[in-house]
């Protein structure tokens, strides 16, 4: 593919899949449901700024992020829509989220203060927007049943602030057989009654995720959060994709050297691999400190001319050795197809999470700055990043 000098090995970023994932999930909820784009941790690995931009391209109306780290580099990138900070923040870091026009959830009574206290530093005609979250049995971030409704008062009758939302997160959507979760929807919907009976005017309701919106959680819902599904990777093994989704990233490099080894060689440190026939490895230029991890030796492979080509050896800080499969001609230059390309007989982030012992989320969202990201939209490169401007640091 063309662009700037770089690195063989690369990410590929599909903003024109992610454009086409935001069509199928605002499809699968009702027209007035308004699709939250979570690009929390950098856009699950993807590149924070360009999912973003992409997703609010094809509709999505808002933004989820965890740190206000995060929101604020999005305001930077211009992005002008509600941008929502999903978790707890530090009581310190308010001001900062105020200044950047970011929502805060509330789940305690400390942050609502704290929260309260800056908005009022700032005229009522600028509100600071909030969002109340409740705890329905995730036992995780937000208020117990028994003090939400006091907390919705008290951010209903604040002139300071703008009540948003209200939300809650469940523990097993992804398992669509799991009762738990209509039991999270049956205490959510009671709280939602207390606050319209307080005489409370209802403001938006959030409780999906991806698995949520494609099991169909979301209801009547007036908001709804994508994030695992929007990068075109199933929430779950018993979660698929909509029709139509597919996944963003694929990662590729080149072979770097074709190794003769002779029988009786060995491949890599501590010598795990040892030739009993002649062949020929494909040393390509990715390892653990790309964030492909050394527990994949002897179970992942790569994509070689359209053929799995097993690792052999350990996988290295920054290389790996891959046996070119009998019958392919593979020269130096060849394209490796390591991840997220089943089609070229890449392992797909599932795969890979399965090797990993791990979910796919950890799989994306540890793939390390030091490989460049490539955005691509409409068959054209139309931005890289971590090229070679200096993010050398493997973060
Ligand atoms: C991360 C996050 C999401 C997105 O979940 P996915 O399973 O990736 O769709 C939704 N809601 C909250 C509160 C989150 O923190």
């Amino acid at each position: 593919m063309p662009g700037p000098a770089m690195r063989a090995t690369r990410a590929i970023i599909d903003l024109d899949a992610i454009a086409g994932n935001v069509h199928a999930l605002r499809g699968a909820l009702p027209e007035t449901t308004r699709l939250m784009a979570v690009v929390k941790a950098d856009g699950y690995g993807h590149g924070a700024p360009w999912i973003a931009k992409a997703a609010v391209g094809a509709g999505a109306a808002l933004l989820g992020v965890a740190t206000v780290g995060e929101g604020l580099l999005l305001r930077r990138e211009g992005l002008d829509v509600p941008i929502v900070l999903l978790g707890s923040i530090d009581p310190s870091e308010v001001d900062a989220a105020r200044d950047g026009g970011l929502e805060v959830t509330i789940g305690e009574e400390r942050l609502l203060e704290a929260v309260q206290a800056s908005a009022r530093a700032r005229p009522v005609a600028s509100p600071m927007g909030v969002h109340l979250k409740v705890d329905t049995g995730l036992r995780r971030y937000g208020a117990a049943l028994e003090e939400a409704l006091a907390l919705a008062r008290r951010i209903a009758e604040e002139p300071h602030l703008s009540f948003n939302g209200v939300l809650t997160h469940f523990a097993s959507a992804d398992e669509p057989e799991e009762a738990f979760t209509t039991e999270q929807r049956d205490r959510f919907d009671t709280i939602m009654r207390a606050i319209c009976d307080a005489g409370i005017d209802l403001p938006p309701r959030h409780v999906a995720n991806s698995a949520g919106i494609i099991t169909g959680q979301s209801g009547d819902c007036e908001i709804a959060r994508a994030g695992i599904s929007l990068y075109g990777i199933p929430p779950s093994d018993e979660v698929a994709l909509l029709p139509g989704m597919r996944p963003a990233m694929r990662i590729e490099s080149r072979i770097a050297r074709v190794i003769a080894i002779e029988p009786g060689d060995t491949v890599g440190y501590n010598r795990t691999f040892r030739a009993d026939r002649a062949l020929r490895g494909a040393l390509i230029p990715i390892g653990y400190a790309d964030g492909y991890r050394r527990s994949l030796a002897g179970r992942a492979w790569v994509g070689m001319a359209g053929r799995r080509a097993p690792l052999i050896g350990r996988v290295s800080m920054d290389q790996i050795v891959a046996a070119i499969p009998d019958g392919i001609e593979a020269h130096v230059g060849d394209t490796a197809h390591i991840l997220g390309d089943p089609a070229a007989a890449a392992p797909s982030i599932s795969d890979i999470a399965a090797m990993y012992g791990t979910n796919s989320y950890e799989v994306v969202v540890g793939i390390r700055q030091r490989v460049p990201r490539v955005f691509v939209q409409g068959g054209r490169v139309v931005d890289v990043r971590g090229a070679h401007e200096g993010i050398g640091d493997g973060t």
